[in-house]
Parts: C-alpha cells; structure tokens; sequence
C-alpha cells in the first residue's frame, strides 16, 4: 500500500535535520526543507536558501520571496497551493552557487519529495533547478518559457522553466520575462486543468 505523501515528507525533513552530506550543515542556520501541501499539484525548485532564508527556515521569504508572491499572481496561483522547495536544503556561504558535490549529496531529497508529491507540473526557478531536473545544462535567455516533458526520480511530469525571481530584482528586463513567464504558465495550468489556479492572469 503507498504510503502518505505527508509522513513521508515529515520522515525526510527529519532525515535532513540531521544530514552532514555536504559542508552547508555546518554553516547553515536552518534548514530550509521546503513548504506547501503534500498533495500539490504544482512544485516550484530553486538552487539554494539564501540569507533570509536560512534566518527563518522557509524558502523564498525576503525580496524574491516577495517577487516570488507577486509572480504567483500573475499565474493565478496561491503560494498556499503550491509547493515549494531549493536543490540544496542549506545556505551556501555568502549565497554562492551550490556546487556540483552539494547538488548530489542533497538529491536524495530533492527526489523524495518529488516522488511523495508526484505533482503534475514543476517549474524550475533559474538554471540550477533546471539543470538538475533535466540532467543538462540550461541556458536561461534561450528557453525560459518553454514547458518540457521531464522524469525525475521515477516520476514524469510536465517541467515549466523560468528565471530565479532574484533575477528579477536586478534586471528590469528580467523582471518583464519573469511576469510574462508566468502569465503563460497562467495559460498552461489552465489548459493541463490544473485546480489550483483561482483566477484569470492579469493582463499589462
Ligand atoms: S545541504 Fe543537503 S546534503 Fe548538505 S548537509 Fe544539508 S541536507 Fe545534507
């Protein structure tokens, strides 16, 4: 018989509260396992905690977290439905990209939680959660917007690719993208029939 989906995430989260994988447990603050329904239908991955993050154990609080919000917006989505978790469960220092041995050591539970969830639709934040995902490498500027077939840990599902939402404090051309992604992914939702979108996206 499957096991819920919720004591499975309960199981790895405590797993991960005790995982000296890689050289973030000893520099982190908090975890940050990842937050949402266990039932999700819709997943959103980025690369990794940053300061805020680490500070409150959540992920996407502070600025992108609030860049994240207004995009989730644009979709139609409510951040409450959806679930949302990094690559890497720990802060590198200094926010620096997590490297390729952090990646692996931490992908055991990227891939359980994608396997309890099982969700219809994943949208990777930035290059690193797409790269991870796909198993190649990801030049942003050229597919962001794009939606690929994907299977990941044993599971298939269809991939949404997108900027990190911190990209888009920085580059108001990036911004522009961002929240023309997600109007599109607004539309995509819609016609996968996806319930979790409560409202039309807005228009310009
Ligand atoms: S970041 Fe991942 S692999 Fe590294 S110690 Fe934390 S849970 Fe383990």
């Amino acid at each position: 018989m499957r096991r819920d989906p919720k004591g499975i995430l309960e199981e790895l989260r405590s797993k991960a509260e005790k995982c000296t994988g890689c050289g973030l447990c000893k520099t982190r603050a908090n975890l940050v396992f990842g937050v949402g329904p266990a039932n999700a239908e819709v997943m959103l991955v980025g690369e990794a905690p940053g300061f805020w993050e680490d500070q409150a154990g959540i992920p996407f609080v502070g600025a992108a977290g609030k860049n994240l919000n207004a995009l989730l917006q644009e979709a139609g989505l409510k951040r409450e439905e959806v679930y949302i978790t990094n690559v890497v469960k720990a802060r590198p220092p200094g926010n620096r990209d997590p490297t390729e041995e952090e990646i692996a050591a931490c992908r055991p539970f990227l891939q359980g939680q994608i396997s309890a969830i099982g969700p219809k639709l994943v949208v990777a934040l930035g290059r690193i959660a797409a790269g991870e995902l796909l198993g190649r490498p990801v030049a942003m500027s050229r597919e962001h917007g794009s939606l690929v077939d994907c299977n990941y840990a044993g599971v298939n599902f269809k991939l949404f690719l997108t900027y990190h939402p911190a990209a888009g404090i920085y580059s108001g051309r990036t911004k522009m993208e961002l929240q023309d992604d997600f109007r599109k992914l607004g539309g995509i939702l819609k016609k996968l029939g996806i319930s979790s979108v409560t409202k039309q996206p807005q228009g310009r």
